[in-house]
């Protein structure tokens, strides 16, 4: 189980090493099995598999897909990142990612409007220019940067706290596919459905634990396990969820570079006894 990382993140997304970086930094690691998980992109992974090539690492093709889910009773819709993982044929979800690259494009420049009367000026050019004019790549980490940049406020996480998070003035929902429809594309493309990091949506434990159960209802695969950081009752009320819908589980950092020097590339949560782990079924 050492030596595996299923949940990165390169500078094609929100990271801060380029793929070809990445899997270098994973092969001095010592990782062999390492999935490249971009935001609502797969453009790295041609990349990291040529570099991969006679190294002694695999890389398993993936990404993040931002969707939503929504409780009946509530009418409120609540975002969630879906990891994609080992696609064997990816023209399916290839098709559901060009429309989510549109969103986040679009999205991107509804935030910096918002954000224009809120500090004095426009600085939608400046985020364009953080993913060499790709507009579909931009991140709220993007946008929380260039706050940083502009001087509009010390730290990345002061953009989200005061500005771009939910319930801030400049927030805008990813509109992105629901979950269902999200986990049948990622099935159809033969690969293992994950629900990426549970515990961090800002989810009570009862919305949590409703997360899980439709996400298993659903078809999901897998449950990405909680962070070390996470309180061990969180842990225990997570695996007690994974027992009781047969669920599988993945482990990954969620590894961003210099974007979130804390997390380190490969430092991954211990799998509990009894536990099966997603890449066990990977061809
Ligand atoms: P986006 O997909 O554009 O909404 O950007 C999401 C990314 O922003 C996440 O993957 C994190 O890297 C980062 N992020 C989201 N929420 C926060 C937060 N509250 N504080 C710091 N970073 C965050
Ligand atoms: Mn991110
Ligand atoms: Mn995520
Ligand atoms: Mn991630």
């Amino acid at each position: 189980m050492q030596g595996v990382d299923l949940h990165t993140h390169s500078n094609i997304s929100d990271g801060t090493l380029t793929p070809e970086l990445l899997v270098q930094t994973a092969i001095e690691k010592g990782i062999h099995t390492l999935a490249l998980t971009d935001h609502d992109t797969m453009d790295g992974l041609k990349i990291a598999e040529q570099v991969a090539k006679n190294q002694p690492i695999q890389i398993i093709s993936g990404v993040e897909i931002s969707s939503q889910w929504s409780r009946p009773a509530t009418q409120k819709s609540y975002g969630v990142h879906i990891v994609a993982l080992n696609i064997k044929n990816p023209e399916p979800l290839q098709a559901l990612l060009e429309e989510q690259k549109k969103i986040r494009a679009e999205r991107a420049k509804q935030i910096c409007d918002l954000l224009t009367p809120l500090i004095g000026f426009d600085i939608y050019a400046d985020v364009i220019a953080k993913v060499d004019g790709e507009a579909d790549r931009i991140t709220r980490t993007h946008i929380a940067k260039t706050l940083v940049d502009k001087g509009v406020v010390a730290r990345p996480q002061q953009a989200f706290d005061k500005y771009i998070k939910e319930g801030k003035k400049a927030y805008v929902k990813f509109d992105g596919l629901g979950l269902e429809e999200t986990i049948k594309i990622i099935h159809e493309s033969q690969g293992f459905a994950v629900l990426a990091h549970p515990t961090r949506y800002d989810l009570s434990a009862t919305n949590i634990r409703y997360l899980i159960e439709i996400f298993a209802q659903f078809g999901g695969d897998a449950v990405e396990l909680p962070p070390y950081i996470e309180a061990a009752s969180t842990r225990q009320m997570v695996d007690r969820m994974i027992e009781q819908f047969n669920l599988k589980v993945s482990v990954g950092s969620d590894f961003h570079g210099d974007n979130m020097p804390w997390i380190k590339l490969g430092n991954i949560p211990k799998v509990k006894e009894g536990q099966v782990g997603i890449w066990e079924s990977f061809s």
